[in-house]
């Protein structure tokens, strides 16, 4: 208490004095009166009319030991507001909360009361955000957290192990008590207080089935079974578990069906998530429209951009570009396009070349001219009555056998689909495409495939009237070397005959012993 505390006039105090102490004697129903035109202080509680005792109050002694009785008061509720906020620096936070200021001159113990109750309010408005926080979430492993709509919104980090403890005791109790029974044996019982529990034992499996029941997947709402003791009887969990699994099943179906939707429309989820990286890459400038959608693969028109690698060598990307994928998400496809493309384009047998490959899409060059693709030799009108179509058609055929010449004896490869729907005919030229398929000699079925390629190319331009087309028996010979004698089924016959000679040829070759021989020195050993 300072000097000029005590130096204050009686009439000063009445003004000044915030807090008028009432001993519980005084509170008699008599003594306390409420009156409404005496409300002229700041404080929005009632004022209280100070008691008779009080009023008169005005020695010297008696202001003194009112002072220290109110200083004693203050002190107190400082502890208890320290014990309330567990603050360990009540000087400092009490009044930053609170906004009490420590100067007891300057306040009212009602607004200080009033202070509290409104704490104490926000502490209980808060926690019941917290369990409607703890509710939606369950045992979910995405939350959502309410804090923002906290009045003091806590700390995640600081008090997170008590949220897991909250979380155990009042959400999911059965997995705690599940968890808390001894683990089960082999031999399908345990020893519980003297007591042989058996796997049957019908609170534990039904605790089990509803751990169990939390684990259905995402889509299917379990509740969040409470505070309670949850148990599942075998019949509600199996039917649960049925209805869980039909669902399941029912919605990927529903996927299924989107994802074909789309595929069969134009390009599925992930090619157009690989087309927007291509884009973004800048590999590719624009993708336009689809050019072919066939059975087996989407063809699609697009504008190249520039390809640079680690290296920063900028790799030239024609101006216009096809990307080809496979309907069946199969990288394979692709990979032997862009393999076999590559062997072609080293021979210089007019083929489109490979920009680049991503995953299951190959991007390679547009065969045609400003967006419009060139025919296949299908499409082409050579008429019969018309020299210069005529010579265009010869030349074409002549091209052709070059190429699957080329294609056999420098590349080692066979096309396998090779006719007049897989050869663009561009600028007078005819331009060999979709060898995905495309096989090597040595494949078991290689030589059937090109007797079958053979048998294509040489129907097709004796079918248009191009002169001189030989057979494609003759053709057949002239590539592979393989004469064959007779005629239809005879000739297929000899193919394969001579695919199993090559097959036995090449294993006597390797010199590797019989298999069973193998396998049974292996097994000796
Ligand atoms: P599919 O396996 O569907 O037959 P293709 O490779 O034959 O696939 O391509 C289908 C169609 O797409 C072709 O008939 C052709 O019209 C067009 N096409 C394919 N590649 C190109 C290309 N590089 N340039 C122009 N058009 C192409
Ligand atoms: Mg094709």
């Amino acid at each position: 208490m300072n000097s000029k505390d005590i130096k204050m006039s009686s009439e000063e105090l009445e003004v000044v004095e915030p807090r008028p102490r009432v001993s519980l004697n005084d509170l008699s129903p008599a003594s306390v009166e409420f009156d409404s035109s005496k409300s002229a202080t700041n404080c929005p509680w009632a004022n209280v009319v100070q008691p008779a005792l009080q009023q008169n109050a005005t020695t010297l002694n008696d202001i003194m030991s009112e002072q220290l009785a109110g200083d004693l008061q203050f002190e107190e509720e400082r502890e208890f507001l320290k014990e309330l906020l567990k603050s360990e620096d009540p000087d400092v936070k009490i009044s930053e909360l609170m906004d009490v200021p420590t100067n007891s001159d300057d306040c009212s113990s009602d607004q200080v009361i009033a202070q509290m109750l409104q704490m104490q309010f926000n502490r209980e408005y808060d926690d019941q955000i917290k369990r409607v926080e703890q509710k939606f979430n369950g045992s979910s492993k995405v939350s959502v957290s309410l804090s923002n709509y906290m009045v003091s919104p806590v700390d995640d980090d600081s008090d997170s192990d008590e949220e897991i403890n909250y979380n155990q005791k009042s959400w999911d109790s059965f997995e705690a008590y599940q968890k808390s029974f001894p683990a089960m044996s082999k031999a399908g019982y345990v020893r519980v207080n003297n007591e042989v529990v058996t796997k049957h034992d019908m609170t534990m499996s039904g605790r089990r089935n509803a751990c169990r029941v939390m684990e259905f997947p995402p889509g299917i709402s379990t509740g969040d079974g409470a505070s309670f003791d949850m148990q599942l009887s075998n019949k509600v969990f199996n039917t649960l578990k049925v209805y869980s699994k039909a669902e399941e099943g029912r919605r990927t179906r529903v996927h299924d069906k989107i994802d074909k939707s789309t595929s069969e429309m134009a390009i599925d989820a992930k090619t157009r998530l690989l087309l927007y990286k291509l884009v973004n890459n800048n590999i590719l400038d624009k993708v336009y429209g689809i050019i072919s959608t066939g059975k087996e693969a989407v063809v699609l028109y697009a504008s190249g951009g520039s390809l640079s690698d680690e290296t920063e060598v900028v790799t030239e990307i024609p101006a216009e570009c096809v990307v080809k994928n496979p309907r069946k998400i199969i990288h394979l496809w692709a990979e032997k396009e862009m393999h076999n493309l590559n062997r072609m384009n080293k021979v210089g047998i007019p083929c489109p070349s490979v920009v680049v490959l991503k995953k299951h899409m190959l991007v390679m060059s547009f065969i045609g001219k400003d967006g419009q693709a060139a025919p296949m030799l299908k499409e082409v009108k050579f008429s019969q009555d018309s020299e210069e179509d005529m010579q265009l058609l010869q030349s074409a055929y002549n091209q052709v056998i070059e190429s699957m010449h080329k294609l056999y004896k420098q590349c080692s490869l066979i096309h396998g689909d090779l006719s007049e729907y897989n050869i663009l005919w561009h600028e007078n030229k005819c331009y060999f495409i979709d060898v995905s398929q495309s096989v090597e000699p040595c494949h078991p079925h290689g030589l059937e495939f090109l007797y079958r390629d053979c048998t294509n190319v040489c129907n097709y331009f004796a079918k248009k009237g191009a002169k001189d087309v030989i057979t494609p028996e003759s053709l057949f010979f002239d590539i592979s070397g393989f004469k064959l004698d007779g005629s239809g089924a005879e000739i297929l016959n000899q193919v394969r005959d001579y695919e199993k000679n090559l097959e036995l040829l090449t294993f006597a070759k390797t010199e590797k012993p019989y298999p069973f021989e193998y396998c049974w020195e292996k097994s000796q050993k």
